[in-house]
């Protein structure tokens, strides 16, 4: 009983709704709406190319240094801003620092994201030689595994809800760009059709013929133009 009597009520909707005639420029609308839903997804796909963000954030510092007269190298793990501060009978080897890089990808939302093998850095001071950077790199190595910062794989996430915004917000972005591009086109035809009609109504007012302009006065009757074959008293049209 319900459904038959929302069936009416819809019929009822549709038929006093006033027909709304759709002219090329909607369906061109319609069209570039379409197509920029097709389209939005590879362009979030491009963006992951074209934006990406790289993140560094540093876990650990660790220096290399000797102590007095000694030789020995030996390893420490920085606290605070203990590396701005002098160290009393120390002499500074190498700064190793550890860091973290992750990589974000995507526009507006980061679709993706990298998380890097953890990287070290090394700051050579006076005494310490190239050549010995691996000693060093090993020497640290411990220290951070100790502190539990060591990452040696690449993580690779994807965010699917951040993909299916991102798509979204594309779509509008085009749609917005297709209407910004049709309404001058649009409107410009509207100005030529208003033009057109003006134009129309004041041959028909001098009893003219409105398609060609020749004086008709004397085929009224007839009701076509000698000249064109155009209907005279036309109604212009009026968009
Ligand atoms: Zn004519």
């Amino acid at each position: 009983m319900a459904l038959r009597t929302i069936q009416r009520k819809l019929r009822e909707i549709d038929r006093h709704s006033r027909r709304v005639e759709r002219n090329a420029f909607d369906r061109a609308q319609s069209v570039a709406f379409v197509l920029a839903l097709l389209v939005s997804p590879f362009v979030v796909l491009m963006m992951e190319r074209v934006r990406v963000v790289d993140e560094a954030t540093p876990l650990l510092a660790v220096r290399i240094y000797t102590e007095g007269a000694s030789a020995e190298l030996r390893a420490r793990v920085m606290e605070g801003d203990e590396r701005a501060k002098p160290w009393p009978g120390v002499t500074p080897y190498v700064d190793v620092d550890s860091v973290q890089r992750t990589s974000w990808f995507g526009w507006p939302f980061a679709t993706r994201d990298v998380v890097w093998p953890t990287e070290t850095k090394l700051t050579l001071f006076g005494p310490a030689r190239e050549e010995l950077r691996e000693k060093y790199s090993a020497l640290a190595a411990p220290l951070a595994v100790r502190a539990g910062v060591v990452h040696t794989t690449t993580t690779e996430s994807t965010h699917f809800i951040a993909w299916a915004f991102s798509i979204g917000v594309w779509w509008c972005l085009l749609a917005l760009a297709s209407a910004i591009v049709i309404s001058p086109l649009r409107l410009g035809w509207y100005v030529y059709r208003r033009s057109r009609a003006i134009v129309r109504q004041r041959r028909i007012d001098r009893s003219h013929c409105p398609n060609c302009g020749y004086n008709a006065r004397e085929s009224l009757l007839r009701g076509r133009c000698p000249e064109c074959g155009a209907e005279l008293y036309e109604r212009p049209d009026v968009y």
